[in-house]
């Protein structure tokens, strides 16, 4: 496994990989890694000949009173789990490596990235694009694999992609959860044992919410009574049921829906959701 902690060494690598007729899938990270992001290693690993991980915690998606400074940091584990998965080459860039002095991004995010997580995370996902255009212009996969978990910046991504018309295929990861169903995030490290066990209600709340939304209960009703459940342990931020492709609200049109949540539980903000065909 090539760890390239600079942009030269990522260009030859794939330089060399291309010359051979490979082709190369994408995993973008922020390290701190956990079994959700080694299913995406495995999921591209499954649709490419090379496989390329990056580890960067990129300063532009986070806002100014959030945890970038603290954010976990495990490189060495990391490459440990990467090294045992058989990846590729991993991508270890610094700050400079991404956005060298003087560099600016023209890539916003487009309209899929309003409401949401940007409402109390306002710009959040234009750092995101930036990040992820960058790195598809060092890497230029043909594949690149994000998880379910963050599922409106997979949306906000398979936007940027068709509207540039970047030639790269997006695949989308299932959410790994924890045997209590917490959905695994590199951010759990911050719960205290007590507070592992309160977080594991979230994911119970939006099951008997998709149960509400499948028996066709009225919709409105059904949020609120979720938001009353949830309240008692957490903060919510947002509890929403969308139609999953337009993130906006179902229509007789919908197919699919989304029922999205961020709430914080302490201090630790937690998002999960669950995407499931209207019955
Ligand atoms: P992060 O390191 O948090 O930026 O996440 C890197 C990628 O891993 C993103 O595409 C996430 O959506 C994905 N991811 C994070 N948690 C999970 C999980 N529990 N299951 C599957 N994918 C995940």
């Amino acid at each position: 496994m090539q760890v390239c902690s600079n942009n030269q060494q990522m260009l030859d690598a794939v330089s060399t990989w291309k010359a051979q007729g490979k082709t190369i899938a994408f995993v973008p990270t922020m390290g701190g890694l956990h079994a959700g992001h080694l299913s995406l290693v495995h999921q591209a690993k499954a649709n490419a000949d090379k496989v390329v991980v990056s580890i960067f915690v990129n300063p532009t998606q986070f806002g100014k009173n959030e945890d970038f400074d603290h954010y976990p940091k495990t490189l060495e584990q990391d490459l440990t789990k990467l090294e045992a998965c058989q990846v590729d080459a991993v991508f270890t860039p610094s700050k400079e490596q991404i956005y060298p002095n003087g560099y600016t991004s023209h890539v916003k995010a487009g309209s899929l990235a309003q409401g949401l997580c940007s409402k109390s995370r306002p710009g959040h996902f234009d750092g995101v694009v930036q990040v992820v255009h960058r790195l598809f212009e060092i890497i230029t996969p043909n594949v690149a694999i994000f998880g379910q978990k963050d599922y409106q910046q997979l949306l906000v991504i398979r936007q940027m992609v068709k509207t540039l018309s970047l030639p790269i295929s997006i695949l989308s990861g299932d959410i790994v959860r924890e045997q209590s169903g917490l959905a695994m995030s590199t951010r759990n490290q911050y719960l205290s044992v007590d507070e592992k066990e309160t977080a594991l209600k979230l994911y119970q709340v939006l099951i008997q919410l998709k149960q509400a939304v499948l028996k066709n209960q009225d919709l409105s009703v059904a949020i609120h009574n979720s938001k009353a459940t949830l309240s008692q342990d957490f903060k919510i931020e947002y509890l929403s049921v969308l139609d999953a492709n337009t993130l906006k609200s179902i229509t007789d049109n919908t197919s699919k829906i989304a029922i999205l949540c961020a709430v914080f539980l302490g201090s630790t903000r937690l998002i999960d959701n669950i995407i499931f065909n209207q019955g």
